[in-house]
């Protein structure tokens, strides 16, 4: 295995990682938003460790998608193998595409037993919003201001994040129903006991659309505010919504895209947090440690509403190749206890950075569970003003010394901290120790 991170002194990218990025920028369109420079280009990874073109290390601190961690020599091994025995064409072939959703419903709460396999979070959320429309018969759906659900063209309606999405206040269709986030740190209403306040803004908007008519097909959230840097929602919220929403006949959507598979530590899914079961769940990311995989998860009578209304066929969803690099990684987190992992490090770093929080007054406050964590920098504790440029430099600092994290939430003060779930706990102290060595330093 590659040796150990070493941190490291950058100001400008060596000569050969400039000409690859000159190259990329000619022709790929991807825009790379919300980073604080350039980020450095990475040529393989190890685990929780990437290696960029000059073999520099760097601990991954962001990558939510990577569960198993970077290189997994089984991962490897099972896509070798598939891919030469058939790569594609699920319709015909059924073995690893039967057993894989049968694992996935077993994971799932009892009742939601149909799977559709897709090839990405954004494809499962405008699949979710097709069955909510085609189960109720009805148009509207209630999604959480600050929020994102993805990029294609219904998830991204329902992403109402002013940072991820600036049009989104002009663009957005009519069937959508913002209501605000129960963000219980920087909301209108904050605090644990926030809940009734935040049911009682869904209560409003509900009523007002009763008035209008027109009905209600759903509604959609993640089961941890993950765009504000992982805050879980204020205890009760999801019952009593999704209460008011079944009352109505929407059915209720879970984005676990992000926060589920294991990632909190203490829970499998974000929802078992709440206490709540949901008619959908959305689920990709770490479910295929980064190959284009994505499912929803729903009861019977819900999928077969949209087979009378429409039909679903994906090319690539759930290709046997997909199929088994679904498989392998419920495997490997169960082979080696990547969920107990994310609890016991999580825990360990949350406790750390709490402690950084006692030096520093930059450190507002410390989100999350597991390994989906925030630290949310403000200028006053008080006021609780975004500290967006300091957070930028934090950034840039941690790049140099070999750690890679980026701002997020939606004034770009949150260090959201989602590494591989196999994170050891000496890099979980290597993050620790170089957040601190920056905040003392000054950046
Ligand atoms: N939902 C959530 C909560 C997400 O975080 C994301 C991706 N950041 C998506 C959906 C979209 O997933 P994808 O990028 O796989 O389309």
């Amino acid at each position: 295995s590659p040796g150990p991170i070493l941190g490291f002194d950058c100001d400008a990218p060596p000569p050969q990682a400039a000409a690859l990025l000159d190259r990329r920028q000619r022709h790929f369109a991807r825009p790379q938003k919300n980073y604080y420079r350039e980020p450095p280009q990475i040529e393989r990874g190890w685990k929780e460790h990437l290696f960029d073109v000059e073999g520099r290390a760097y601990l991954d601190m962001v990558n939510n998608v990577t569960i198993v961690g970077h290189g997994h020599p089984r991962l490897s091994a099972a896509v070798g193998r598939q891919w030469s025995l058939l790569n594609t064409n699920s319709r015909f072939h059924y073995a690893a595409v039967a057993e894989f959703s049968e694992r996935l419903t077993a994971l799932a709460p009892e009742g939601l037993d149909t799977v559709f396999l897709v090839n990405s979070g954004s494809e499962a959320n405008d699949l979710a919003i097709r069955l909510a429309w085609a189960y109720s018969g009805a148009r509207n759906l209630l999604s959480l201001l600050e929020a994102y659900h993805g990029w294609t063209v219904a998830s991204d309606a329902v992403s109402t994040s002013i940072a991820d999405n600036p049009q989104a206040l002009t663009t957005r269709p009519e069937w959508v129903q913002p209501v605000v986030s129960p963000n219980t740190y920087r909301g209108p209403y904050r605090g644990e006991s926030s809940a009734g306040d935040y049911v009682g803004a869904v209560a409003a908007k509900l009523e007002e659309l009763d008035e209008k008519g027109g009905g209600l097909a759903g509604f959609i959230c993640e089961t941890v505010y993950g765009n504000a840097g992982g805050i879980p929602l204020p205890p009760g919220y999801l019952e009593a919504v999704y209460q008011m929403v079944r009352a109505r006949g929407g059915v209720c959507i879970a984005d676990e895209v992000q926060v589920g598979y294991g990632r909190l530590g203490h829970y499998f899914w974000g929802f078992e947090e709440q206490g709540v079961v949901p008619d959908i769940i959305t689920v990709a990311k770490g479910m295929g440690n980064g190959h284009p995989l994505g499912a929803v998860i729903t009861r019977r009578e819900i999928a077969e509403a949209l087979e009378k209304e429409g039909y679903f066929f994906s090319s690539a969803g759930g290709s046997p190749v997909s199929s088994v690099v679904g498989l392998t990684v419920l495997d490997i987190l169960h082979d080696e206890a990547l969920q107990e992992n994310a609890r016991t490090v999580g825990d360990h770093l949350k406790e750390r950075l709490q402690a950084l929080g006692q030096r520093f007054p930059i450190v507002g406050a410390v989100h999350g569970m597991g390994l989906y964590l925030g630290v949310e920098f403000v200028r006053d504790r008080g006021t609780l003003e975004p500290a967006t440029e300091e957070t930028a430099a934090i950034c840039d600092r941690l790049l140099d010394l070999g750690v890679i994290m980026q701002p997020t939430g939606d004034h770009l003060n949150v260090l959201k901290i989602k590494p591989p779930l196999c994170l050891s706990r000496e890099s979980a102290d290597f993050f620790a120790d170089m957040l601190a060595k920056v905040l003392e330093e000054g950046w």
